[in-house]
């Protein structure tokens, strides 16, 4: 041998060399025994490894993880394949199942991103979207009686930025009943919250990049799925051919933030409680809009739907309208300015300046979204320290 061949292929003794944290896969192929085997493998006769966009051990034991998460308790078994965004589990769900001539049923108030993606790339490769308030059943039944074109009926609750929250059980059993999918964006909740499988969703989306990794320090999605033929025929064919795979890298984040979500959430929940309570008795402080309270309209239907707690997220309308907003915003000096959510930090956004500055006002009134309406990702640090934060911000 060459002393330039010695750069070559080299692996440790597999002997005690058994990790007890998940490695890194960082191998875009993977090597067959025999020629038989790579044949099997690529006939998906047998179980294995080719090639990293198809599948990658550490981005499959994470989906398998999150997966297990969603259908814990419930004596049901999911399929799962982890995406490069949540954006791109979005659309590898929709480019899986759907086909041009077919309609998707949605919401107004949905993650932006989600709406843009349905209004602009799906619509233009023949997917419509019918945006309706899906908190109105009546309406949603009158939508699928005359149109049996609609195949998805896609959902978000609690739904930006006023966790206005819709019926997924009444929901999904509308959608079977015209035989269309229904599909949920469970990112706020997390399973820990919600497992919308028990109110008989057939996909669940996440941007794992928020809660479930929970350190603002990856950017990957996933679709879990009960059908196990329609995962695999069409969301993992979409993801591989289309190329949305998630990267080793990311998964092994979303991996370590996994580990500590029970604790996150149990944090997130008790102190954006304790916050809304306060902030609802501020006098500078319009209206709270937290699911958690008994003031918010969906509060019943989140007790039912929600039995882990109210999540993170919330809202709140100042009284002093889109300068106090602005004003306030400038004064925050604890809590991070930032358009994310579900980091351990908490995070503040004034919609009206910055996430929804393009969209009309009226449009943006409709949902919820006025002047001086402030969101805020709860994050896990000592309540007192975000309370303080925001007094003083409010003056
Ligand atoms: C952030 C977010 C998305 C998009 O996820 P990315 O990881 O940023 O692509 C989708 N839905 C909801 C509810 C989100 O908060």
């Amino acid at each position: 041998m060459k002393i330039d061949s010695l750069t070559a292929r080299e692996m440790p003794d597999n002997r005690t060399t058994a990790p007890h944290i998940l490695p890194i896969y960082a191998t875009s192929s993977f090597v067959f025994e025999d020629i038989d085997q790579g044949i099997d493998i690529f006939k998906n006769i047998e179980s294995g490894h080719a090639y990293s966009r198809y599948a990658n051990p550490t981005v499959d034991t994470v989906a398998a993880k999150i997966a297990a998460l969603e259908t814990f308790g419930l004596g049901i078994e999911a399929t799962a394949v982890m995406t490069s965004s949540g954006m791109s589990a979005i659309a590898t769900l929709l480019m899986g199942v759907l086909k041009s001539g077919d309609k998707v049923l949605s919401q107004g108030n949905l993650y932006g991103g989600t709406t843009e993606l349905l209004k602009g790339i799906l619509g233009q490769m023949g997917v419509e979207t019918v945006f309706t308030d899906l908190r109105d059943l009546p309406t949603v039944e009158a939508i699928f009686r005359g149109d049996s074109a609609i195949k998805m009926l896609y959902c978000e609750t609690p739904a930006n930025p006023t966790l206005a929250c819709v019926d997924i059980a009444a929901l999904s059993a509308m959608a079977h009943q015209y035989g269309a999918y229904c599909a949920i964006d469970n990112t706020f909740c997390t399973p820990l919250l919600q497992q919308p499988f028990a109110f008989g969703v057939d996909f669940i989306v996440h941007s794992t990049t928020k809660f479930l990794n929970g350190h603002g320090n990856s950017t990957a999605g996933i679709v879990v799925g009960l059908d196990h033929k329609i995962m695999r025929e069409g969301v993992w064919r979409a993801m591989k051919l289309v190329g949305t795979n998630c990267s080793p890298f990311e998964a092994w984040l979303t991996y370590n933030g996994l580990k500590t979500l029970a604790l996150r959430m149990e944090r997130h929940c008790q102190n954006a409680q304790q916050l809304a309570d306060f902030l609802e008795k501020h006098p500078a402080v319009e209206k709270v809009n937290y699911p958690g309270l008994d003031t918010h309209p969906d509060h019943s239907l989140a007790k039912r739907q929600m039995p882990g707690g109210f999540g993170g997220m919330l809202s709140f309308e100042l009284k002093g309208g889109y300068d106090a907003g602005i004003a306030c915003m400038n004064r925050i000096q604890f809590c991070t300015l930032a358009p994310t959510l579900g980091d351990v930090d908490t995070l503040i956004l004034h919609p009206a300046s910055s996430s929804h500055l393009a969209v009309p006002k009226e449009a943006r009134l409709q949902n919820g979204i006025t002047d001086g309406l402030i969101r805020i990702s709860v994050g896990i640090e000592n309540i007192a320290d975000i309370k303080a934060d925001l007094v003083q911000a409010m003056l």
